[in-house]
């Protein structure tokens, strides 16, 4: 027997890390007032020392809870080969192992916490994979074969929709110009846009100041939390338009280039504005609310209401269409799809709150998105999040991935290059979610260049980017961390005192 046969998966840690963004507003939305961004963080070992590192991404309470399920996800992995898991078929063995519980399935089906659970484990598995080819996770996939990509893909379900030979002939299709790509991905980096600005619990003041910030960072797209407020909605979104339109605040901003402003409703200086108001509305609520909204002329509507309405995302899609309020041409150039492109075609945007690819599957099917928003750990991982990919790029429909949180941002730059390289062949279009908290925690935490677009992952050690630095593990865990022992009570009462924090 060869060695590599005999290591194994012998163990795993999993930790609830808890960080106290409720002290602050960071994360704050019209559904979620009070965030305390958490992780349920899983470390796989083998019995020669090798580690993969997942996690799941919460908000706080409850946090436990999924720390429980990835804990009876992750045992069952325990024993495994490296010899039978380091593949791309190896990956796909794994992925329909671990859906494939028939006790912990009855708790899902592939929705819910054993579902984000499941993200954890599988993304930690792919994670040690990469660290063992010493090669960025976007790498290992994005070198793979049509065939690898297909085998390490899930089409249960989604066959419908495309099958395994549909995707083989788009991927061999998108195998030519792929080292064109990845040459102007290394240069350019990955167009980017900043929710940051924009959270629910900001101050104005905190917004204008933050919205020159990230001008001077060099991003050109900007998203606002609205929903709570049409009257305070109205008025910061003023605010940020008075400050992105304006030239003078712009001057020396890398100037966007026009294929990337088609359709957004982009203002004089090339800036582009989004809204997201969190499932806050009912399906009418949703449309009547947004047409208020028209003088700020957003690019696209988030998540207006909830995920799982699939004919509510198409309605609310179909009615704001006259209206303009977003815009269209969301289809990458030369794919056609059933609906129009014209440039008043209003752009509706979900998907971090859809919890599998059968949903995403609906919403391409109703023509009820323009922005497909993938999100890293609410799809089981990386083997789902390319069934995704594929189902999008058939459909005409960009991806740009939900990121922020913690560690989300690390993930989905990952996800991206492989859909540019890949699957989709374009990023003209596309933007990826940039929210700057919490980096300081992580090893390889994602980064910005001077034109606000995402660096490539490129340390050969740093897997899916999601390793972090034991002294932060030891502060943040829950809630025996020394952070919650010696200091969130004094924190919690400077926050309460100071009116940012309301109990
Ligand atoms: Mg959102």
């Amino acid at each position: 027997m060869r060695k590599r046969d005999c290591v194994e998966i012998e163990s795993y840690l999993v930790e609830d890390l808890r960080f106290p963004t409720s002290l602050t507003g960071d994360g704050t939305d019209a559904m979620q007032k009070s965030c305390d961004y958490s992780a349920a963080y899983v470390t796989l070992k083998t019995n020669d020392g090798q580690v993969g590192y997942g996690l799941t991404f919460t908000i706080g309470r409850g946090n436990d809870i999924v720390c429980a399920a990835v804990s009876e996800v992750a045992s069952r992995l325990v024993g495994w080969k490296t010899a039978d898991l380091f593949s791309a078929a190896g990956m796909g063995k794994m992925w329909n192992f671990l859906l494939g519980d028939p006790q912990l399935r009855w708790i899902g089906p592939e929705k819910g916490v054993i579902h984000i659970a499941t993200a954890a484990v599988v993304n930690a598995a792919w994670d040690m994979w990469a660290r063992h080819e010493q090669k960025p996770l976007w790498q290992l996939v994005a070198e793979f074969s049509p065939e690898e990509f297909v085998a390490a893909t899930t089409f249960r379900y989604i066959t419908d929709m495309i099958t395994p030979a549909e995707a083989l002939e788009l991927l061999r299709e998108k195998e030519a110009g792929k080292a064109e790509r990845l040459a102007k991905l290394k240069s350019e980096g990955y167009p980017a846009y900043t929710t940051s600005v924009g959270w629910f619990g900001y101050p104005d003041e905190k917004v204008a100041r933050l919205t020159r910030e990230a001008i001077a960072q060099g991003f050109n797209h900007f998203k606002m939390k609205v929903g709570a407020d049409v009257k305070m909605d109205q008025r910061r979104l003023a605010l940020i338009r008075s400050i992105i339109d304006d030239p003078k605040e712009c001057a020396g901003r890398p100037t966007p280039s026009p294929e990337s402003l088609v359709g957004k409703n982009a203002g004089p200086t090339g800036s582009v504005l989004m809204i997201d108001s969190n499932q806050v509305w009912d399906v009418q609520e949703a449309v009547e609310y947004v047409k208020q909204l028209e003088d700020a002329k957003p690019w696209f509507i988030e998540e207006p209401t909830a995920p799982d309405d699939i004919l509510g995302h198409a309605s609310i899609r179909k009615q704001l269409k006259p209206h303009g309020i977003g815009v269209g041409k969301s289809l990458p150039v030369g794919i056609e799809r059933g609906v129009s492109a014209d440039e008043n075609q209003p752009a509706l945007a979900t998907g971090e709150h859809a919890h599998n690819r059968m949903c995403f599957k609906q919403l391409l099917a109703a023509e009820a998105i323009d922005v497909c928003q993938i999100d890293s750990c609410r799809l089981a991982g990386i083997n789902e999040i390319l069934a995704v990919l594929l189902m999008s790029a058939k459909m005409g429909v960009p991806v740009c991935p939900h990121a922020g949180g913690v560690g989300l941002t690390n993930y989905v730059v990952h996800l991206s290059i492989i859909d540019y390289l890949c699957v989709s062949g374009t990023k003209e279009r596309n933007v990826l979610e940039y929210v700057d908290h919490l980096h300081e925690h992580f090893t390889n935490p994602p980064t910005i260049n001077s034109r606000g677009y995402y660096n490539i992952p490129s340390d050969p050690t740093e897997g899916y980017s999601i390793g972090m630095f034991e002294e932060s593990k030891a502060a943040y865990v829950y809630p025996h961390g020394s952070y919650w022992v010696n200091d969130y009570q004094r924190e919690r009462a400077a926050a309460i005192k100071a009116g940012i924090y309301a109990v």
